[in-house]
């Protein structure tokens, strides 16, 4: 499983390259994707998905209607804080051919230096054909080539080991290589372009991506540990798309949500806090009634990362809620339902851990650190349905590489597959 893992991540550098491989992948598994643009007719126990964006939303329609058997629904988010180019700006300085950056989410700066980057995005591609005009948008990774943003020597910045502060605009700036006779402004999308084997007169639109360019790797003496780029969130996006692909039809519909955009707040037409997931299940259960009445009988496992106890700093959690690598999947609820913290369902989380063999660990921040949100309370304020949050252990969270242990993310695949084959 973890060779799986390791494979899912090395292929999905950004949130788009997750949307797609997930549903390259559910498609070979008998998803049938779905126009959100046309009517819709659903045939029982049958397999379906809509993709928007970077999100994805895969289903098998249960054997009776939902508003009798109601959803069960699972969620994560694929996208990961990140830099992006701003490819028009690129100049030379210094004798180097340089591109200011934007930063997606929050990520922790120091960790983007002195590490081969990766550059991945999507282009917008136009053509002319005998039916007109079409564009179309393609993803792309630059496969041959790295970037660095250096940091700045020991000996003229002797304070670095203080907690230095970096300014996102004027130090990350990455090198691109040396200033030579290029366009800088047109370096990159000229690289791209070459990259998809398309002319670069067609690209009407370019998104650049800094991404951490070493694959996912086994780090621990027994390789018990997993330290790649993004693991929050594309671990659960991983366990959430095993146990929906292997799942049975059951008399319930079964949903899974790849949400974009939860790192910047959901507030997008993919992520969670929009009509996006609520309209769809409008769409399955067929009418306000039926979807009101399905509302009732639902629940959703919202899956993300939670805080392991760090060994260098054990006091940043209170003693029974500090959840470790490998202990097995986590219960992370909030009293202010920053996740969201159903009692009904976080009891019925236990007994799903219960039956299939695992300890359940526990996440409440200190009462000192007000935690940061998941997808969850955006899907339960969404669609009304009740709502837990759970997910495997990480440390180093919102690092260009985290880390964390295969083992619960196993184990939060087979928590999956036990709550889509209750009855
Ligand atoms: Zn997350």
């Amino acid at each position: 499983m973890t060779d799986q893992l390791i494979d899912f991540l090395d292929t999905c550098p950004t949130a788009y390259h997750t949307a797609d491989e997930l549903v390259r992948r559910l498609t070979s598994s008998g998803f049938v994707p779905l126009d959100e643009g046309v009517a819709w007719a659903f045939e029982p126990r049958s397999r379906y998905l809509v993709r928007r964006g970077g999100a994805v939303v895969a289903w098998i329609t249960g054997g009776r209607p939902v508003e009798d058997a109601g959803f069960r629904i699972t969620t994560a988010h694929t996208d990961s804080p990140f830099l992006r180019i701003k490819h028009a700006a690129a100049q030379t300085a210094g004798g180097y051919l340089v591109a200011p950056i934007e930063v997606y989410g929050s990520p922790i700066y120091s960790t983007w230096f002195d590490r081969e980057l990766e550059v991945a995005g999507v282009l917008a591609v136009v053509s002319e054909g005998d039916r007109g005009r079409r564009t179309r948008l393609l993803p792309f990774r630059l496969a041959d080539a790295r970037v660095v943003i250096p940091s700045l020597a020991y000996h003229l910045n002797r304070s670095v080991n203080d907690g230095a502060a970096v300014n996102a605009h004027d130090h990350l700036r990455v090198v691109l290589g040396s200033a030579d006779d290029r366009d800088p402004r047109s370096a990159l999308k000229e690289a791209a372009a070459r990259s998809v084997g398309v002319g670069v007169d067609s690209i009407i639109h370019a998104e650049f991506h800094l991404c951490d360019a070493r694959g996912a790797a086994p780090t621990g003496l027994a390789g018990e540990f997993l330290t790649a780029h993004g693991l929050d969130n594309k671990a659960a996006c991983f366990s959430i798309y095993r146990a929906l692909a292997n799942a049975e039809p059951r008399d319930t519909t079964l949903l899974a949500v790849w949400y974009d955009h939860e790192e910047i707040g959901s507030r997008t037409p993919s992520g969670a806090e929009s009509v996006f997931l609520r309209r769809l299940l409008e769409r399955i259960a067929g009418s306000p009634e039926a979807m009101a009445r399905a509302a009732a009988r639902s629940a959703i496992v919202s899956q993300d990362a939670a805080h392991a106890v760090h060994p260098n700093y054990t006091n940043k959690h209170d003693r029974a809620y500090a959840p470790v690598l490998g202990g097995g999947p986590v219960l992370k609820t909030d009293v202010n339902q920053r996740y969201a913290a159903s009692v009904e369902l976080a009891a019925h989380i236990r007994l799903l851990c219960r039956e299939a063999g695992f300890a359940v660990q526990e996440l409440i921040n200190r009462a000192d650190n007000r935690p940061g949100s998941t997808v969850g309370p955006f899907s339960a304020a969404q669609t009304g349905i009740a709502t837990i949050d759970v997910g495997i252990p990480l440390l180093a969270m919102h690092s260009v590489r985290e880390t964390a242990a295969p083992s619960d993310v196993n184990a939060m695949t087979d928590i999956t597959s036990a709550f889509f084959a209750e009855e």
